[in-house]
């Protein structure tokens, strides 16, 4: 057989060989995991689709997700490498999306979004920008992975910056790194911004849900941190935690992604903020005619990591969600300057 699909085993999903089937010479259907069954973040897939073969060959991969509900935000899969990637529209029947692909010789990922492992991370950690920054083990996750705290700037006004809480949001990771990239690069807005502001990274504050190719919790049965992270359920959200009362921030941006297709998200909870924040990255290129979907208030829930911040410490809070669609890897990694000088900006 000359093709064939492999499972990954840091980020992948599934991770289960038994949820991956040879249904004809090159048909495969896949089953993507959910650690809780949430329909509503059920966008983690991740595995390897191999061509053996000298020559290109066509390939069906049918993705049965059990879910009929958010069957829009599947009508596609990215097909590609580290900074790769082809947007490969799907056929909808029920709950399967099918890619009928001609797959060229080699080793593709396939996912609903570009995929960031830990690998990625660790990658990025050991020879980008991260030198710049000073970095201490904020903590161990539950299965005594460290969590990184990245710190810079000497300014009086704290801003504490959170990422990919929930593992399926791979652009939250791209956008966190592009972000640190930005400000650690000598330049006279990004100077200005380090004399006012001291600001303090958490890019990967869920390593296990990220290894373990989850939706959106730090394990089985484990913490949706944006949702329930204000209760400190078990190690990794305490990790967390700990980091939020040390800062104490004045400002407190998280970032997140999410599976609509045209629209980027602003969750706040005080409107005059999202708006704020919108209109200073109007003027920017890569957010000309962007589209924004605002919610407020939904961060006053009991569990809110972001309202217990603004409730014990006065934290303004800001969760941004971008969208894939639309997007390159290079482009994700760009939204990160802007979306921080925007935030900076939308506080003052
Ligand atoms: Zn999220």
């Amino acid at each position: 057989m000359s093709v064939r699909v492999e499972v990954v085993r840091d980020g992948g999903n599934p991770q289960d060989l038994a949820a991956i089937e040879r249904v004809g010479k090159h048909r495969f259907r896949v089953r993507p995991y959910s650690e809780d069954g949430d329909a509503n973040y059920k966008f983690a897939l991740n595995i390897r689709l191999i061509n053996d073969g000298a020559e290109p060959e066509p390939v069906a991969l049918e993705v049965d997700w059990g879910d009929e509900r958010y069957m829009e935000a599947r009508r596609f899969l990215y097909i590609g490498n580290g900074d790769h990637w082809c947007l490969t529209p799907t056929v909808l029947a029920g709950p399967v999306s099918t890619a009928n692909l001609l797959l060229s010789p080699g080793g593709y990922s396939v996912g609903l979004s570009p995929a960031y492992g830990l690998g990625e991370y660790e990658r990025w950690a050991a020879v980008g920008s991260a030198a710049a920054y000073r970095r201490r083990v904020a903590g161990l996750s539950n299965d005594g992975r460290e969590i990184h705290a990245y710190e810079l700037g000497s300014g009086d006004t704290r801003i504490l910056v959170t990422g990919r809480y929930h593992p399926y949001e791979t652009a939250s990771s791209f956008c966190v790194e592009g972000m640190m990239d930005w400000l650690a690069r000598p330049a006279a807005e990004q100077e200005a911004l380090l004399e006012r502001y001291t600001f303090t990274f958490v890019p990967l504050p869920n390593p296990d849900g990220v290894y373990w190719g989850l939706c959106k919790r730090t394990g089985p049965g484990g913490v949706d941190l944006s949702h329930e992270g204000a209760l400190g359920g078990d190690a990794t959200n305490r990790v967390l935690l700990s980091v939020i009362d040390a800062v104490h921030p004045q400002g407190f941006l998280d970032i997140h992604g999410w599976m609509y297709l045209e629209q980027d998200g602003l969750h706040f909870l005080d409107a005059g903020l999202g708006d704020r924040f919108a209109a200073h990255l109007s003027e920017h290129p890569l957010f000309a005619g962007n589209k924004w979907k605002g919610t407020s208030g939904d961060d006053q829930a009991e569990g809110s990591i972001r309202a217990r911040a603004h409730r014990l410490h006065g934290s303004v809070p800001l969760a941004v969600s971008y969208r894939w669609p639309g997007r390159t890897v290079a482009q994700m990694r760009a939204l990160g300057g802007p979306t921080l000088a925007a935030f900076c900006t939308a506080i003052a």
